[in-house]
This record gives structure tokens, sequence and C-alpha cells, in this order.
């Protein structure tokens, strides 16, 4: 079972409370081989919400303490960030998943890039911190970009 990012499923769970959905992500799931989570939402943070992105690093960092997440009033978001990339983890060793297709660029989601922490559209080098908390584990992550 291949957990996906709810997003790409059609579930409205993005900051600003609608998808991102994607036909082959739809066909998996329709097909019974994928799982739908969104780790901000798992977090306890509300839809819809600010938009978040990381300062100071990327996933890696904010897992070492050393990054945090701001949302775009500036209040600190780290925590529910933190805690909603725990929770896909427990998911994923619920039920033995050893693979990831996430949604792009996102702060939680992102894998090889993500937004650059200034809300302008740039993008940086780095996972996002439930990416991060995966691979960190063992679990093969990609984005709905590398679908073929
Ligand atoms: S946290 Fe991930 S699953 Fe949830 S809305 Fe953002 S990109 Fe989609």
């Amino acid at each position: 079972m291949q957990l996906v990012s709810a997003c790409l499923c059609g579930i409205n769970c993005r900051y600003s409370g609608d998808s991102s959905v994607n036909k082959k992500i739809i066909e998996l799931l329709k097909n019974g081989g994928a799982l739908p989570v969104c780790p901000e939402q798992l977090g306890g943070l509300q839809t819809p919400r600010k938009p978040c992105e990381i300062v100071g690093g990327a996933g890696k960092e904010v897992l070492l303490g050393k990054a945090k997440v701001i949302d775009k009033d500036g209040n600190d978001r780290t925590f529910e960030f933190v805690r909603g990339a725990q929770e896909v983890l427990n998911i994923a060793k619920i039920v033995g998943s050893k693979k990831a297709i996430l949604k792009a660029k996102s702060p939680s989601c992102g894998c090889g890039k993500i937004y650059d922490g200034t809300f302008s559209g740039n993008k940086i080098a780095g996972n996002g911190i439930t990416a991060q908390l995966l691979l960190e584990n063992g679990i093969e992550v990609i984005t709905e970009e590398d679908l073929k």
C-alpha cells in the first residue's frame, strides 16, 4: 500500500481549502493501491489555514530543531507540522507501507525541492518535513511530478 498526499486524491485539505487532484493518483486510489494522508490536518491544523513555509532550512533542519515552520502571519507552526509528519510515519508503519507519492514543493510533502520560506514562489533544494521523516525511516518518496 502506497501512501499518497490526500490533496492529490481530490480531498479539499490544502491551506486554501481546495485540492490538487491528479488523475494518475485517482486511478491508484480506485484500484485500492493508495492510502490518502494529509500531514498538516493530522498535525491539528485547520482547513482553510494560512500558507506556511520552512524558514532557515528544509525538513531535515526542522527535524533537527534548526529551522521553523512559519505561517504568512508569522505564527510558528513547527509543532503541528512535526506532529503531522510523525502521524504519517505512524500510519506507514501500521500498514507496512514502503512507498509514498507526495505533493511536490509543499513544506510537508515536497521531495527534492520546496518553497524557500519567503512566500515568493522561489524554491530551494530539500524535502518537506513529512517526506524527510519518511525517507529517514527507509520509505521511498516520490512526487506526482515523478509519475510517468
Ligand atoms: S500537507 Fe500534503 S497532503 Fe496536506 S494539503 Fe499539503 S501537500 Fe496536500
